[in-house]
């Protein structure tokens, strides 16, 4: 691929890239705030694009938080925005449930491996689930659960689909359910199959890791919704309309925002290099996406001095 065209204080180079786009997809984590700390300028610069009318969508695949609660954080950190330009991954798989796959009854039931983002956005769409948060699987096996789970005893027979993403409480129990539904032909898909993500300067495990497991227990692999999946593009075009020609992706990571973008066939992608990836990765032969711009900063785009 061609290297990506560097966008620095040169307003010109940055009039020219902004003009060619109307909507702005911008991932989140890395790009706008690092865990809680928002980077310089981030306010002023998505100011810069609503006052020349871009659309900016916030496309993000951590599944933990539904939309308004992350609004919350963007508010939080003082991003003015609303609820409809947030885009999640949990928020793509319910939709997608929702609106495509339309379980019907008696097998129209969710099990959810994951946090209370899934679960409100499924509540959101009248998706009805069990799983999720539900105290009562956060322990240890009894021989009971054992005997239920083999028998079938112990399973919602109205469960048609497995919606997995990342739970901080995974534990045994969960995934042994999770496989014998899978087991008994539900649908498997997934939120999104961040290997890691970032935290605290460093990386912890993301969905990806979590689902995996149940990947090697069935030899299947889910249907994703978090970038790079093309799934959730086409959930984006579905609700926004957009002109892929004239949409921009903007990421810190090639893996899954670049890649993500350039297999939608966007009119651009853009790289910050605040966030996970580096230069030297797209640089290196083996590189997974390459960007077609890149920018030190997401803040850059504000033009000459403005910091
Ligand atoms: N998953 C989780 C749980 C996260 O906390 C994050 C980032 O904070 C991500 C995924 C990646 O999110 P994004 O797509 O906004 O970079
Ligand atoms: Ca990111």
């Amino acid at each position: 691929a061609q290297a990506p065209k560097y966008l620095t204080g040169d307003s010109s180079g940055i009039n020219d890239f902004i003009d060619r786009f109307d909507v702005f997809l911008i991932d989140c984590d890395g790009v706008l705030w690092s865990g809680d700390h928002l980077f310089d300028g981030i306010v002023e610069t998505l100011e810069m694009l609503r006052s020349k009318g871009k659309k900016t969508v916030f496309v993000t695949n951590n599944s933990t938080k539904s939309r308004p609660e992350y609004l919350k954080k963007l508010t939080g950190l003082g991003i003015p925005g609303n609820v409809e330009e947030i885009f999640g991954s949990a928020y793509s798989s319910a939709i997608y449930i929702s609106r495509i796959l339309k379980l019907e009854a008696p097998k129209n039931k969710v099990f959810v491996l994951g946090e209370a983002g899934i679960e409100n956005e499924l509540r959101e769409e009248n998706v009805p689930f069990i799983g999720g948060t539900d105290p009562n699987l956060r322990r240890d096996m009894t021989p009971e659960d054992w005997q239920g789970i083999a028998d079938g005893s112990m399973l919602d027979p109205d469960v048609g689909c497995v919606l997995a993403g990342l739970d901080f409480h995974v534990n045994y129990l969960k995934l042994s359910m999770a496989y014998q539904y899978l087991r008994r032909g539900a649908v498997f898909l997934a939120t999104n199959v961040d290997s890691t993500f970032p935290m605290n300067h460093n990386f912890f495990p993301g969905a990806g890791s979590i689902i995996i497991p149940l990947t090697h227990m069935t030899g299947q692999e889910p249907l994703s919704f978090g970038k790079p999946s093309q799934a959730m593009m086409d959930a984006i075009e579905g609700k926004f309309h957009l002109n892929r020609e004239r949409t921009c992706m903007i990421g810190d990571r090639l893996n899954t925002d670049i890649k993500f973008g350039i297999e939608g066939k966007l009119g651009g992608t853009l790289a910050v290099l605040t966030g996970v990836s580096k230069k030297s990765d797209w640089e290196s032969a083996d590189a997974v996406a390459v960007p077609a711009f890149y920018v030190d900063k997401l803040s850059d785009l504000r033009g000459v001095g403005l910091g």
